[in-house]
């Protein structure tokens, strides 16, 4: 009855066309290939399956033969023996039932694992510029809600298909062997459930679609309002109410498309029900027309009325795991979609592992663009010799960021090449060039654990005198052994229970430990106070020794002490040379010189 049916109703709606933009490519082998792994535990589903259900059809032979041989010959014994027989019977169904209720759920709950594993790393392989263009709310949203949502379907429905199939299949061989005119007369009312459920599916299968998407924005707007930088951004601008009529119109919304959701096939279902309750009263008129003309044993329209309830009630339930199935497929869809998008700029086949790398870093006529028409980057050239100090200078939007971005392939260039030891970054194993790169960003992350643990990050097999040793580095191990719980002490949010200095020098550790050969700075614009400036100066020191180091320079000690100074303008290089040389020129460094760095003296010099 069920057949392919809510496939090809799937393949009929991409093809309409319903907003998506690509089409449906839910395919059934591919819910499939998830369950492959589990196939001894299901084996041994189907098993219980068909015992019971097999058993299942007893009972109301029982009947029949009590009320046909033990009450109508007075034979106490088979009395005993037949209503023992159902005792047992219903004991052993039961108890099958048990059994298969965990093996279901340990398979629909491994599959739904590892469905999320599937996801958040295939999540881990796409480019920046997803993330960059993704809500995170909508993110999340995939990976947990979606999954959970066909959780009903993965754990419950399939083991209810076949249940309710064979209950059907051996109910019918029951009763058409008990009395084959009965029998049709019982199957009439079957068309009446089957035809509407192509129209009901449809419609289920574009709103559930709708009530996902929903859920996507509400779980965005609760991702941005409610996050610590969100919510600082609410409480200063005094945004409160309005977020809150925002969040509300969103769940109001929502609420409306989940009442939809809840009405659609609803009076079908009860049709389905109805026909439950009139079946009984066919057989009860053409059973009892047979036994008044044709002499039809009572114990027989008994034992078939019973059947009855074997026959529709798994129909019924058939037709409502149809409608599940099919608002399923939609969130399948979702989740399918996220696992069809191209991940990162692939590893080439023969990528060469890069080991001891001395850290030249080059750049060849390098142009890069986010987007069409604009280059963010145009014929970029230059060359960082291993050890030496590179530091970027240029107004805001130059590109200073986006040059930095190429070098551990976070971007790949359109044109030109990024080379590490001479090598296209693009040659080598995105493991072995990252594995190379230490990155400070200008915003420092930390993982909302202890401080031991982010600092393990950067080396996960790092000894404790290791981490003393590079925080002592990093100028911060003085701190970390004021707090009441040392290195046990949670960060909080982002890190957020740092001060900004506190949380670079953590940061500047963390890099420390993974010992890279090149490290990429961006110095904070943030104005530390003077005490903070000297410490971080200190852990910068032991950082950049004896590596190659490309730094966003903000402070005037990072560009006099750099071996060279490239001035970033509008995506170009436009001036490169020492500090003297590019004052002496008196160009655009000149100015920068004296807007920006000049105006440093005074702090870097009481620091
Ligand atoms: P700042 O000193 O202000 O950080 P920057 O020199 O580091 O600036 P970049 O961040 O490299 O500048 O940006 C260079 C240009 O690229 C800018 O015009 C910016 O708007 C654009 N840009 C940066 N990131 C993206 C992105 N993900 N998508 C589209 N455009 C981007």
């Amino acid at each position: 009855m069920l057949g392919g049916s809510p496939y090809h109703m799937m393949y009929a709606m991409g093809a309409s066309g319903d907003g998506q933009k690509r089409p449906a490519n839910v395919d059934l082998r591919r819910i499939v290939r998830y369950f492959a792994p589990y196939w001894p535990q299901e084996a041994f589903v189907l098993a219980c399956i068909l015992v019971a259900t097999s058993l299942g059809q007893l009972p109301p032979l029982f009947t029949k033969w009590i009320i046909d041989d033990s009450i109508a010959k007075r034979d106490l014994h088979s009395l005993w023996l037949n209503v023992g027989g159902m005792v047992g019977v219903a004991l052993a169904v039961a108890a099958i039932g048990a059994w298969q209720g965990y093996l279901n759920a340990a398979v629909g709950e491994g599959i739904m694992r590892d469905m999320r594993d599937a996801l958040v790393q295939h999540l881990h392989r796409m480019p920046l510029s997803f993330f960059t263009s993704t809500k995170t709310g909508e993110i999340m949203n995939r990976v947990s809600s979606d999954v959970d949502a066909i959780d009903n379907v993965v754990t419950g429905t399939l083991v209810t298909i076949v249940t309710n199939v064979l209950t059907i299949v051996t109910t019918l061989i029951a009763i058409f062997w008990l009395d084959w005119r009965l029998a049709l007369l019982s199957l009439i009312v079957v068309p009446i459930m089957v035809i509407p459920l192509g129209p009901v599916g449809r419609t289920m299968f574009a709103v559930r679609k709708k009530t996902r998407e929903q859920r996507d924005k509400i779980e965005s707007l609760i991702q941005e309002t409610l996050s610590l930088s969100g919510i600082t951004l609410v409480k200063s601008f005094v945004r409160e109410r309005q977020e809150a009529a925002r969040f509300h119109a969103a769940g109001t919304e929502l609420m409306e498309m989940e009442i939809r959701l809840a009405l659609v096939g609803r009076w079908f279902i009860a049709l389905v029900g109805a026909l439950v309750v009139i079946g009984p009263a066919i057989i009860w008129l053409g059973g009892g027309w047979l036994a008044i003309e044709r002499g039809l044993q009572v114990g027989t329209i008994v034992a078939f009325v019973a059947y009855l309830a074997r026959l529709y009630g798994p129909a019924a339930t058939l037709v409502s795991v149809q409608v599940q199935i099919v608002s399923a497929l939609a969130v399948f869809e979702r989740i399918f979609n996220y696992l069809d998008m191209t991940p990162e700029a692939p590893q080439r086949p023969n990528a060469i592992a890069l080991h001891d790398v001395r850290g030249e870093v080059s750049f060849e006529h390098v142009r890069f663009r986010y987007v069409e028409d604009r280059w963010a980057l145009d014929d970029v050239g230059f060359r960082a010799a291993p050890g030496q100090l590179v530091a970027f200078v240029g107004p805001s939007g130059a590109g200073k960021t986006t040059i930095m971005n190429l070098v551990p392939r976070f971007y790949d260039p359109q044109e030109g090449r990024v080379a590490l030891d001479g090598h296209d970054v693009r040659d080598l194993t995105l493991e072995s060039l990252r594995a190379s790169i230490g990155i400070v960003a200008q915003e420092t992350y930390l993982f909302h654990t202890t401080i031991r643990e982010n600092l393990r990050y950067g080396n996960p097999t790092a000894s404790d005198a290791e981490l003393v040793a590079a925080c002592k580095a990093a100028n911060i191990y003085d701190f970390i052994a004021s707090l009441p719980e040392g290195f046990d002490t949670v960060v909080g949010e982002r890190g957020l229970k740092l001060s900004g200095g506190e949380r670079q020098r953590v940061a500047i550790a963390r890099v420390l430990l993974k010992d890279p050969c090149v490290l990429i700075l961006d110095e904070a614009t943030s104005s530390l106070d003077s005490t903070s400036e000297q410490l971080i100066q200190a852990a910068l020191e032991p950082l950049m020794r004896g590596r190659t180091s490309l730094v966003i320079a903000h402070r005037l000690s990072t560009v006099v002490r750099a071996d060279v100074i490239h001035v970033v303008d509008g995506g170009r290089i436009v001036e490169s040379g020492t500090h003297r040389e590019l004052l002496a020129r008196g160009g655009l460094y000149a100015t920068l010189y004296e807007a920006q760095f000049k105006q440093a003296i005074g702090t870097e010099a009481l620091a």
